[in-house]
Parts: structure tokens; sequence; C-alpha cells
């Protein structure tokens, strides 16, 4: 039976059965046992399926990434142990060294170092667009060797809603999947797949685990990305891996394959596992996943429209404002909210929205988004301090940016909180 998404953040994943217990066991092993060698063998050349090294799987990690491809719509999935690690292996698990790949200018800093930076020490080279171009300006971007399209739901920080029909068109047409970072709408506000995404990441630790308490991420295929179609494009996935005996990812797993390479091949040999701990912490918070959303989408809103009315405030950024130039998609994309990220400059420009941010006495100064408790930073000076001001302004991130994450407090004692900083800087 295909459930409501709500019944599918308590209900899927791990299903027990008679005498068995309720909540996702954790399963901490290093190691699994088999009674003979040639059992444990045929596991090594992918000629059975099982759990023998954690390295590669967990029990506890496959029922919690099954959670979150049912929630996605996908096909299969895989946690990681960061959004790093995900984003990474989503694009490392389809381009190697000369190859190339494109992503939307709007990024989380992280991710933009990730492709301007470290990947590109590696031989693979990313191009950054501008997400608001036209098909025609896009396409002038792709070379032959341009292997996949990158971009968020929704951009961190600047909060902009990606247009997915339109990347995801852009992506087919020239053969090649379109990767989609969803941590900020998450499955609940928006399923990339449904709009023609082909693979989604997420870093879990923002609103899937929800609480601030476990780094993570996962990667869900959707599936429907033909690799064997655009094959001389993919030989990772669809010539033999001479590290299993010749096996050919797309022959012998279909539909299974970009995540069975990922897992078997990328976990195996750079083991970026999730710890099975994390990962119960995260079905934790998966199971309140579209309480919280809901939440955090209605406070933000709240928050918005009352800085939106502030004389102090000089511009706010939530796409749920008609204001936003993102309105439109949002409406489009994510039709019962988008998140509760938004962010906004005082007037009086940078030092003064520094100063305001000291004198917050609730909402507090931390290197994060997305969880439950209401909090703050400045990316000119924390997240994006690696970016010269091209870069800053390229990644559309103002120096007087204040990038706010609504939590699940009362928003009236969050408005409040606002209210006092105010007249703390005058
Ligand atoms: N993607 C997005 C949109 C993020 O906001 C972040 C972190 O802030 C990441 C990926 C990286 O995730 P992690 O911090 O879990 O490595």
């Amino acid at each position: 039976m295909d459930y409501h998404i709500d019944t599918k953040c308590i209900q899927e994943g791990y299903k027990p059965t008679k005498g068995e217990p309720r909540e996702v066991p954790i399963i901490q092993s290093t190691t699994f046992k088999y009674d003979t060698s040639e059992e444990m063998g045929k596991l090594f050349d992918l000629e059975a399926t099982g759990y023998f090294y954690t390295r590669l799987q967990n029990p506890t990690n496959d029922y919690v990434a099954e959670k979150i491809n049912a929630l996605e719509g996908g096909a299969a999935a895989m946690l990681t142990s960061s959004g790093q690690a995900a984003n990474f292996f989503a694009l490392f698990n389809i381009c190697e060294s000369g190859d190339h790949f494109i992503a939307s200018s709007s990024i989380y800093g992280g991710t933009y170092n990730l492709f301007n930076i470290t990947m590109k020490k590696m031989g693979i080279d990313c191009t950054f667009v501008d997400q608001e171009l036209s098909l025609e300006e896009l396409a002038k971007f792709v070379k032959p060797n341009t292997k996949a399209v990158f971009g968020e739901t929704i951009t961190n920080p600047t909060v902009n809603v990606l247009d997915i029909e339109k990347f995801a068109t852009f992506a087919h047409d020239h053969g090649i999947p379109l990767i989609i970072d969803n941590t900020f709408a998450t499955p609940i506000n928006c399923r990339p797949f449904e709009w023609g995404a082909d693979i989604v990441t997420h870093s879990t630790t923002k609103y899937m685990d929800g609480h601030g308490a476990a780094v993570g991420g996962a990667i869900v295929d959707s599936g429907n990305f033909d690799w064997e179609k655009n094959r001389d494009k993919f030989p990772g996935l669809t010539t033999p891996d001479e590290s299993y005996h010749g096996i050919t990812y797309t022959e012998k797993f279909g539909k299974g394959a970009y995540i069975t390479k990922a897992t078997v091949q990328l976990m195996r040999d750079l083991g970026s596992i999730q710890s099975p701990q994390h990962a119960f912490y995260l079905s934790l918070g998966l199971e309140s996943l579209h309480l919280r959303m809901k939440r955090h989408t209605e406070s933000a809103l709240k928050v918005a429209k009352y800085l939106e009315s502030h004389e102090e405030v000089a511009w706010v950024n939530f796409p749920e404002l008609e204001s936003h130039p993102s309105n439109e998609l949002a409406k489009k994309y994510c039709p019962q909210g988008t998140c509760g990220v938004l962010n906004f400059g005082i007037k009086g420009g940078r030092e003064r929205s520094i100063k305001f941010m000291d004198s917050l006495k609730l909402a507090s100064i931390a290197t994060h988004v997305a969880d439950a408790k209401t909090c703050l930073l400045h990316p000119a000076s924390h997240t994006h301090r690696q970016l010269s001001d091209e870069q800053l302004e390229e990644a559309g991130v103002r120096p007087d940016l204040i990038r706010f994450s609504v939590g699940l407090e009362d928003p009236e004692d969050i408005i409040a909180d606002l209210e006092q900083a105010f007249k703390e800087i005058g």
C-alpha cells in the first residue's frame, strides 16, 4: 500500500515482524559471521547479497536509507558520513579525472569549495552557472566531457528556489543526469524526482536529524536515468569493474546500479560510512520530520513578515514572501511551504548586522541551520569566509547577509527576541 508521506515518515524502512523490537535496532558491529569461506567469498564477488563489513553496509544504515528512499520516491538509497560525502560520492560515482560537470553558483559554501578546489585537484572540472539562465544560455557551458548537472532545491544561504524542471530538461537534452541537493526542502516540501531530477542528495545533519545531534548524509537514486543509453559517457557503470572480476553494474544491478557502485566501490575504497548509532538518531528525527517541517515553515513565514515590515531591516529573503524573486517557483515546487531558513540585512550594513546578531538572546550564533533551536550566522564572516568578494557576489551572498534559521520554539518568542535586539542596537 502506498501511504501518505506523513505515514511513510513513521512506517517505512524498518518493518519488524512478530517478537522483534519496534524501534530500529542499532547493529553496532563491524563485522558479520559466516559458516563457510565460500559463503563469504560470494559476498566479496557480489554473487550473493549480505553484510560482511560495516565500512560497506550495515543493516541499521540500510533500514534508515530505505526510509529516506521511500520518502523521496526513489529506487535505491545509501547513507554517508556527512552531506559533504554525499555530494562528493554522488558526483565521483560518475565523474573521473578529465571529466567536467556543471553546478549552480548559488550553492552551500562547503559544496562550492569541494567543487571549486578539491575536485579540481582530482582533475574533475566544474563550471558554475547562474541558475536563472535560459536553456539556450545554459547549453553553451556543456562540453563533450560534461557528465552531470548539480543544484540545490532551495539554495543555502540565499534561499532561492531552483527551477528543477528547467534543469532536468537541460541535463537530459545533453544525455546527463541532474543531481539535486534537497537538504533544505526535504521530501516533505519537495520531491525532486517528481520534477525530473535523477539523483537526490541530503545533508541529513539538517532537518532530517533535526536536533543538531548527528552529522550525516544520504544519496537517493530515482533509477530513472538510462546509463546504458549514454554508455560511452559513463564507463564506470557500463563497462566491467576489474576489482569485482569484471562485473558490469548496469547489467547486473539494473536500477540499483548507481547505488550499488557507490556502495561496493566508493565506500569500499573511500570509507565514508555513517555510524549505525548516528543512523539511529537520524531514524528518530525522520519519524517527526513531517510535523517539524510544518512548524519550521509556518514560523519562518511569520518571522519573515515581521522582518519585512520592520523599519530597521534593509531587505528580507524568504521565498514565500510575494516580494521574493523565487516566489512563483516556491509556489510551484513547494506548495506546502519551503523551509525554516531565511536571510536579511539590517540598515547600516555589515557592522550593524554583526552588532544586531550579538544582541540576540534566544537565537544563538551557530554554524548550523535547520534544527530545533533558532540559530543564525553571518556567512561572509563564517561559512563563506574563504570566498573572495567576487565569489561572494557570484554565490549571491551579500556582505551584510544574516542567515537566520527559525527553530521550533514559539514564534512569538523568536520575534520578541528580534525586537529586543533591534532596541538594543538603537
Ligand atoms: N548541502 C547543504 C545544502 C548544506 O547546507 C550542507 C551543510 O550545511 C551540506 C550539503 C554539507 O552537509 P554536512 O555538513 O552534513 O557535511
